[in-house]
């Protein structure tokens, strides 16, 4: 079993490394969700179901900024790059 391929190990909304399991969000029955990060996804629906991918952008941004102490528009480069590709994003 390969956990590290094809980005199936991050968050399909935010982007978030899901390597640590306590990272991961919740299912409504009380399970660990594979494919969403607990800031994202708890207890079976998503923490923030309207937000749109540009407001996703623009969060994930600020995050990045803060954890990696890069420039927020350098951030905002990233995000923009990795947001659009995740699954949550796909059927707009
Ligand atoms: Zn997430």
């Amino acid at each position: 079993m390969d956990l590290e391929n094809d980005g199936k190990c991050t968050c399909q909304s935010c982007g978030l490394p899901l390597r640590d399991p306590n990272v991961r969000g919740t299912n409504s029955d009380g399970g660990r969700n594979e494919s969403y990060c607990y800031f994202c996804y708890r207890n079976g629906s998503f923490t923030m179901p309207g937000i749109t991918m540009e407001r996703m952008i623009d969060k994930v941004a600020n995050m990045i900024s803060m954890k990696k102490n890069l420039a927020l528009a350098q951030s905002k480069q990233i995000a923009a790059s990795t947001i659009p590709t995740l699954a949550r994003w796909q059927s707009r």
